[in-house]
């Protein structure tokens, strides 16, 4: 009881908005470079949770060389224990192209409205922006996180620099709000690619240190990647 014989009234600790973010990729196969990427952009940003979220039919890329299913075998062995990285296998699911905003928008709508939600991309990714489905929409539902690629070209396509102007902040930890900025993100940087992954396994050279143990176990065990496929 209070001092006037009041019941105390305890203050109530609002949750904290979650905040999630979603990395998109062909993953074929996933790597460091996605990996310690995701990993240093999840602690940096103390992300609640980040998905990794492999993509059915890429909308601007060649077909995947192995199926589905082994690149999403390939990244639950990359995440597994590996806190807060998860694997959403919803665009897995979906019988139509793999739009990203599709995802976001689902996304979203099991958010709450203060929720933050985070879209990562390469910089190679998102110099490619301006060619996606209803690209200029992806802000509504997310803020994006621009990793640096080592290979990146300095300077963004003409299409991006209002854009780029308009949105950006320069400190990724200062990002508010559910979505609507842009920021770039430092982490450790790693050449890797999965381009070189596949040529090396097509010429019967090692990705040891390149993919996670675990990964390379499901490429030897399933003969993926190798010149015979
Ligand atoms: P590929 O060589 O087949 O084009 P990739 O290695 O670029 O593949 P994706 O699955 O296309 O891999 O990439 C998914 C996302 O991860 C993209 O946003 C991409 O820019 C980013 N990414 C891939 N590799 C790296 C890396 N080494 N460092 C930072 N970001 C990366």
């Amino acid at each position: 009881m209070g001092d006037l014989g009041q019941p105390a009234v305890l203050p109530v600790s609002e949750p904290r908005p979650r905040r999630i973010g979603v990395l998109g990729g062909t993953f074929d196969p996933v790597h460091i470079g996605h990996l310690r990427g995701a990993l240093e952009v999840a602690e940096s940003l103390t992300l609640d949770e980040l998905r990794l979220t492999p993509s059915a039919r890429p909308p601007h890329r060649n077909t995947p060389q192995v199926s589905a299913l082994d690149r999403l075998a390939m990244v639950e062995c990359a995440v597994t224990g590996v806190s807060p990285l998860v694997v959403d296998d919803r665009e897995l699911k979906r019988d139509k192209p793999s739009y990203t905003l599709d995802t976001l928008e689902l996304m979203r709508a099991e958010l709450a409205a203060d929720d933050q939600l985070f879209l990562l991309l390469g910089w190679d990714a998102f110099c490619g922006l301006p060619t996606w489905h209803r690209w200029e929409e992806l802000l509504q539902h997310c803020h994006i996180l621009v990793l640096q690629r080592p290979d990146a070209d300095s300077e963004p396509p003409d299409a991006l620099r209002n854009l780029l102007a308009a949105r950006s902040v320069s400190d990724p930890l200062a990002l508010t709000g559910p979505s609507g900025n842009i920021a770039f993100v430092w982490q450790t940087p790693l050449a890797v690619s999965a381009t070189q992954i596949r040529q090396l396994l097509a010429s019967g050279k090692s990705v040891r240190f390149l993919v996670p143990d675990a990964v390379l176990a499901y490429i030897d065990a399933h003969g993926l990647y190798r010149a015979s496929n």
